[in-house]
């Protein structure tokens, strides 16, 4: 098996040590990625830092263009990352698995390449002419998760390169392969050093968040890390988008009709097997409909197969690690102890086969705040409901959390379900339906959830400084 390489200023660099990466659905090794040391992770600064100046000279419409032909180059590709991020990730090939993932990755990076930043004149009369300008940060630096390690590498590099930004992206050491081959195919259509990729442990995010020749981190993780990362990028004072961890709330109003929003909610839960930052996580159900709702979604889930992702019947696949797989079983076993386990519930005993890390569809009810896996974020395919009966009484619940990255209201009433929305504590709220973000519209969190927008041209502004000139 070779060794993946690090993309460094254009050229694949072989490191001396390698690590594997496992694919989960059978705990065999899917590749081995390249450890970087922390001189080539310098090296792919340095190489960054010189490209930028002359990439931000590049005109606005050159680097559109070179957008749109990273565009060409993953749609050219769509079917062998798709099956390299199977490999690597778990996720299905189908449904709104990998090859999903990969067309979202296209449709973000065409979508962003339209955007424009042109100077806007704030002033112009007889006092003087002012004008604002959007000019790059520099280097910018990219943390990575594991969950969608093609989509959310393209949410940071594309809108860092239109406006002018060089980058040095480092996957998360669960999921290097998918976004080194992403980034050796940007580098197909780009200048060397534009982007450069550099994979390893937990110890190089460190270096980064830290480097004086960093100017902006762009992190998409845990919100533990994005604290330790909140603060060791103080020093250098570092431009900062944080998308961090959610626990969002789901409100059923009593008018829907539970049959009807089965689907949504499910997929609005289960995306991903659970494992998305905007999944909907707590779902609470009024009295009314309480029983149904959960016949119906139990009804639902029960369809849903889940299996080794190249299967291509399977919708859901594993949990992607050992880790995440321990901390979904811990919370599900404390949800037992008082809920009523409708589905799920218990997940095969690690015998030390290589079994891989499927974890059972698990839905719970009659849990409430207080109870853990309703108040602490699951990231995996086990989901709460609480029962309520009044509308103050759930929206201070579902405010009752520190994370506040997105949340839902459904109900055939749409004014009543906005009057509702609007008194949510989060980033984004949808109306029937959960989680559906799309490239024109800002995604970011509120209180614990975040720092800044993603996507749209609030998200693309963060990517720049402004200049204001008076004349
Ligand atoms: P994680 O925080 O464990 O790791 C993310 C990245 O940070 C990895 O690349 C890791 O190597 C790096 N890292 C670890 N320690 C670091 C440090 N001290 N300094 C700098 N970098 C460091 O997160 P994860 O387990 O990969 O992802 C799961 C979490 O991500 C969930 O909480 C989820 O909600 C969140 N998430 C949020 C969004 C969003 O947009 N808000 C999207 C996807 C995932």
């Amino acid at each position: 098996m070779d060794p993946f390489r690090l993309i460094i200023d254009g050229k694949k660099v072989p490191t001396k040590q390698c690590f594997e990466v496992l694919n989960p659905a059978t705990e065999k090794v899917a590749g081995l990625a390249p450890l970087a040391t922390r001189e080539q992770l310098e090296d792919a600064i340095r190489a960054a830092k010189v490209a930028q100046k002359s990439w931000a000279k590049e005109t606005e419409r050159k680097r559109q263009t070179a957008c749109r032909r990273i565009a060409e180059r993953i749609e050219a590709h769509a079917e062998e990352l798709a099956a390299l991020l199977t490999a690597e990730q778990g996720k299905p090939m189908g449904g709104l698995g990998s090859r999903w993932e990969i067309g979202a990755a296209i449709a973000w990076t065409q979508y962003t390449a339209s955007l424009s930043m042109p100077p806007k004149v704030l002033q112009d009369n007889n006092e003087g002419r002012v004008e604002l300008f959007r000019k790059p940060i520099g280097v910018v630096g990219s943390i990575l998760p594991w969950n969608f390690p093609v989509m959310i590498a393209i949410w940071h590099i594309i809108p860092a390169v239109l406006s002018g930004n060089t980058v040095v992206a480092k996957p998360s050491p669960y999921t290097p392969l998918t976004t080194l081959r992403l980034v050796e195919l940007m580098n197909e259509v780009l200048p060397r050093g534009v982007v450069n990729c550099v994979t390893g442990d937990d110890d190089l995010g460190p270096v980064m968040t830290s480097h004086p020749d960093i100017g902006k981190i762009v992190f998409t993780g845990s919100s533990g890390t994005g604290k330790k990362i909140y603060v060791n990028a103080a020093e250098t004072m570092k431009r900062m988008t944080l998308e961090l961890g959610g626990n969002d709330a789901g409100i059923v109003l009593p008018d829907v009709d539970p049959k009807q929003i089965a689907e949504g909610l499910f997929w609005g839960a289960f995306i991903n097997t659970g494992q998305t930052c905007a999944a909907l996580k707590r779902l609470y159900v009024h009295d009314d409909v309480y029983e149904d709702v959960c016949e119906e979604l139990v009804k639902f889930a029960r369809k849903m197969p889940m299996g080794e992702g190249t299967d291509e019947t399977a919708m859901l696949g594993p949990v992607q690690n050992l880790r995440q797989f321990e901390i979904v079983s811990d919370l599900v076993a404390d949800a037992r102890k008082k809920g009523r386990v409708l589905l799920g519930g218990d997940p095969p005993a690690r015998t030390g086969k290589k079994q891989g890390y499927f974890f059972p569809l698990t839905i719970i009810a009659d849990l409430d705040n207080g109870d853990r896996l309703v108040d602490e974020e699951q990231f995996g395919p086990a989901l709460p409901i609480i029962r309520f009966h009044d509308i103050d009484e759930v929206i201070e619940k579902a405010n009752d959390n520190p994370n506040g990255l997105g949340g839902s209201v459904w109900s055939r009433n749409i004014t009543t379900a906005r009057q509702v929305a609007s008194r949510m504590e989060c980033g984004s709220v949808w109306i029937n339906k959960h989680g559906m973000i799309q490239p024109n519209a800002p995604f970011g969190g509120v209180k614990q959830s975040g720092v800044g927008v993603e996507f749209g041209q609030e998200g693309l502004e963060e990517y720049t400084n402004i200049q204001v000139v008076f004349s």
